[in-house]
């Protein structure tokens, strides 16, 4: 449909609204017409599809071929308990991968867009999945354009449509009815689309097309989808696919060996391949995922939300923290400390001679009231208002005396505000007040002022060393409106009327954290729009600037640097002052380029950049606007600098968890390839069957290991430098561990068999399949913590495992001693005397793990 070519009463007919929008029972028909207003991902996998993908793996289907075979040959119960199995481990599997895909979902439901809508003439937000064609869309700056929708009202309003057409400049759209004729997409200037957003003024606008219907939704299938997958998970991938033919190799050795013992062809098929199987870590993958997206529910509880889930696990490799000052690491709550007025006396002359510093500040706000009395807008605007009106100004009289006919809105590059005002005088004149950063004022000035500057400049330092923000206001007359509202045509020639210091405080929690952070080898940066000195004396309070050598660099200064100059000081630098959002991608360039992991915060429409670029952009849930919130990877809910740094302390502990998870599993898998291969060597059969096997890596394996994610932190979690994200996950001595732990177990498992059968023990296979199971048991409680003492950690202190562990044993005993089990697994009810022998010889591996840690300790403590 050419919607941008028909008449908006046309319009409104077509898509049966009106300018105050539909009501909601007409838009929850419409909603199920023409369903969610969502881009579909790629094809979803039907559960039955989930569950046969599971089964259709080449070791599966070899592992089923030969169990198949042997019940056609001979034991028709060994294959119905291998087949069972294998249907249970793609049961958990699939269960795994479904629990996954089900989280990631949720993931995505709670970072949702809202979209501001009308529905009969009511201001609503509404979560913008839910918007139908025929809803009143309201827009300004900063949001992200919902659905495809045609105007109808604008004031002043700029589209970038970049996403979507290419073309970096801004448009400019109004409701004027395009002339018959073929429009690319960025010349339909009456219409909006999807995913573009609105970087000027404000709009009202109909939606005409949702979802796969819009033009985002058309080209969705050449768009790249968002990278879910993370650096660990396609490390894990990588290194699973290697692993598996090193398996494979070994298991058909197994093979060969047994079968040139005398064993039969087939049992050794299905013990090697059964080995084989439990052995490739292919479900690893889809266990990592859960395990970050479990995390990232936690997250969201310390208000920090995940909006991509690779962030959980990069958190913990954060070297830098850019952060913000108003509002993260200040509490954005002004008030009015000081003020300073020029000894100009003209221009009260238009405020009936009273104070027009007053009066400027009352007018010069986009300020409004709430019927409760509270004061509601940006914060530094709203310390000002307060400060003239408790001065006893009459804001209705004023703004009738003075209405309000133009303005030039703030914008952080700019750094000012100006609003035009019609005045009562005879000759029609205006007047024009410009409020903002005061060393940018200076440049504005007239001349008969030029040569006043150095003492302002003094009295400004002096505020700014206490920390205040100070803020300008400057005025001039115009004969009238100019037809072309410029920026540097109106904002120059002014006079200065006087300026005001207001204090933020900075947060309590945020000067803990600064401190944190440092003891975590990560260092934190504050970055604002504000004065140098302002800047400095609050990072000073924080402990973020807290000896010479740390430096302090204006956006100006920073301009003047060549990219290779500022590499080499950006290190120093902890303070950048007076910098525009711009300039925050040139800081996480030179921070890159030494190799540093930098997490930014933004909340402007000119952070997305920078966002999008930081290894962690952090969006301010408070006070961000949508696209930087659309362009970020994580969304700080309390817009705080302390729920940055709890979110790394969290980000670490996960990845530890993910860490202890791997070995486990990995140390594992090594005990029994061990066991099995090396027991002929020493002249043994094969110490366990298939089933023993595939039991162990279903519940030995699988339930304490899950129970390992929810083990608390570290005591140094936050007392140790950032892990590297490129260094190896089995470098810091993992692999060592999972070999030579895994030979122990072996060692332990088929010296037990050796033993029992030297006494003529006919229970030897049962004592070593439990020698293996709770050696494996004993090795989870040793891998808790990667450092401390089981004894110091406490037995207890993951409540979790302690079920896991409960059902594991549990389970174990019902095999050994439950007649129905015994024919099962064929597996004999032990005495008390070969119970207590497994037992000891199990728990070898647990001493020998808390021994491996006692010697790093103390090779830590001595060093
Ligand atoms: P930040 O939030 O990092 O402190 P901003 O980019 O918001 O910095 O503001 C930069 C500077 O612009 C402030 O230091 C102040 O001097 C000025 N400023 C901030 N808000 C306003 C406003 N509403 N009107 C005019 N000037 C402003
Ligand atoms: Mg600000």
């Amino acid at each position: 449909m050419n919607w941008h070519l028909i008449p908006l009463s046309e319009i409104t007919q077509l898509l049966n609204t009106t300018p105050s929008g539909i009501d909601d029972i007409t838009a929850s028909e419409r909603l199920s017409e023409h369903g969610k207003n969502q881009i579909e991902d790629k094809k979803k996998k039907t559960i039955f599809q989930m569950l046969l993908c599971q089964l259709s793996d080449f070791m599966i289907l070899i592992l089923i071929a030969a169990a198949i075979i042997s019940g056609i040959i001979g034991d028709v119960t060994d294959t119905v308990i291998i087949l069972a199995i294998i249907i249970i481990n793609a049961v958990v599997g699939f269960i795994q991968e479904y629990r996954a895909e089900k989280a990631m979902e949720a993931l995505k439901n709670m970072a949702a867009n809202y979209a501001r809508i009308l529905r009969e003439g009511k201001t609503m937000d509404i979560p913008a999945s839910n918007l139908v064609p025929g809803d009143v869309v309201v827009l300004e700056a900063g949001n992200v354009i919902p659905a495809d929708i045609r105007f109808f009202e604008t004031h002043q309003i700029k589209v970038d449509e970049s996403a979507l057409t290419g073309e970096s400049n801004n448009v400019e759209k109004n409701p004027e009815e395009l002339p018959e004729g073929n429009y690319a997409l960025g010349d339909q200037t009456n219409m909006g689309y999807k995913g573009t957003y609105v970087t000027n003024g404000r709009a009202l606008a109909y939606v005409v097309a949702t979802g796969m219907h819009t033009e985002l939704g058309h080209i969705a299938k050449m768009i790249q989808t968002d990278e879910t997958t993370t650096p660990l998970q396609k490390r894990l991938a990588a290194f699973g696919k290697r692993l598996s033919v090193v398996i494979l190799i070994i298991c058909s050795i197994i093979f060969f060996i047994g079968w040139l013992r005398g064993e039969s062809v087939l049992t050794m098929l299905i013990t090697s391949i059964s080995l084989a199987v439990a052995a490739i870590p292919e479900a690893l993958p889809a266990l990592v995922t859960i395990a970050l997206a479990f995390g990232a529910k936690k997250l969201a509880k310390n208000n920090a939300l995940i909006r991509k889930l690779p962030a959980v696990e990069t958190l913990g490799s954060v070297t830098y923290i850019c952060s913000d000052k108003t509002g993260t690491l200040t509490l954005n709550k002004m008030t009015v400390q000081e003020i300073f007025e020029t000894s100009d006396t003209k221009y009260e002359a238009f405020f009936a001679e009273k104070n027009a510093l007053l009066h400027t500040i009352a007018l010069n706000n986009d300020v409004t009231k709430e019927e409760n009395g509270k004061w509601l807008g940006d914060s530094t605007e709203v310390a000002l208002v307060q400060y003239a009106f408790d001065k006893n100004l009459n804001r209705a009289d004023l703004e009738a005396t003075f209405p309000r006919i133009a303005e030039l809105p703030f914008d952080s590059k700019r750094k000012c505000m100006t609003t035009i005002h019609q005045t009562q005088n005879s000759n029609g004149e205006i007047m024009v007040i410009t409020k903002g950063a005061v060393d940018v004022l200076f440049h504005k000035l007239n001349d008969n002022q030029k040569s006043l500057i150095p003492e302002f400049e003094s009295k400004v330092n002096e505020m700014a060393e206490k920390g205040y923000r100070v803020l300008g206001y400057a005025m001039k007359t115009l004969p009238s409106l100019p037809e072309n509202l410029d920026t540097d045509e109106i904002e120059t020639e002014l006079t200065l009327i006087g300026f005001v210091g207001m204090i933020d405080p900075p947060r309590e929690e945020a000067k803990q954290a600064v401190s944190e952070c440092k003891e975590a080898g990560i260092i934190p940066v504050m970055i604002t729009g504000d004065h140098k000195l302002t800047a400095k004396a609050i990072a000073e309070k924080l402990g973020i600037i807290s000896s010479d050598e740390d430096l302090v660099l204006t956006g100006s200064e920073l301009s003047a640097l060549t990219q290779t100059e500022f590499i080499k000081i950006v290190e120093k630098v902890r303070v950048y002052a007076r910098v525009n959002p711009e300039q925050k991608l040139r800081i996480i360039n030179a921070l890159q380029s030494k190799d540093h992991f930098v997490a930014m915060t933004g909340d402007g429409v000119n952070d997305a950049p920078a966002l999008k670029n930081a290894d962690i952009g952090i969006a301010m849930g408070i006070n961000g606007t949508e696209v930087s919130k659309e362009a970020s990877h994580m969304i700080l809910l309390d817009d705080n600098f302390a729920s940055i740094v709890v979110a790394v302390k969290h980000g670490r502990k996960i990845f530890d968890n993910i860490l202890k998870f791997i070995k486990y599993i990995m140390t594992g898998n090594s005990g029994e390839i061990w066991a099995i291969f090396l027991a002929p060597f020493f002249g043994l059969p094969i110490p366990l069957l298939a089933i023993h096997i595939l039991w162990i890596n279903l519940v030995t394996d699988g339930l304490p290991g899950l129970a390992l994610a929810s083990e608390p932190s570290e005591a140094n979690i936050m007392k140790r430098p950032p892990r590297n994200p490129k260094e190896n996950i089995f470098s810091n001595g993992m692999a060592i561990h999972i070999l030579w732990v895994g030979f122990l177990m072996g060692i332990v498992t088929i010296g037990m068999q050796a033993y029992a059968i030297h006494n003529a023990n006919t229970h030897w296979q049962t004592m070593a399949f439990t020698v293996l199971c709770f050696s494996q048991l004993g090795h989870v409680m040793v891998i808790r913590s990667g450092r401390e003492s089981i004894f110091k950690i406490g037995f207890f202190s993951n409540k979790p495992m302690l079920g896991a562990l409960l059902i594991t044993i549990t389970l174990q005993f019902m095999i050994i001693y439950m007649p129905f089990f015994n024919e099962i697994f064929k597996t004999q009810p032990l005495s008390f005397y070969e119970l207590g022998l497994t037992l000891a010889v199990s728990s070898i591996v647990f001493w020998s793990g808390e021994a491996e840690k006692w010697i790093k300790n103390r090779r830590y403590t001595t060093i």
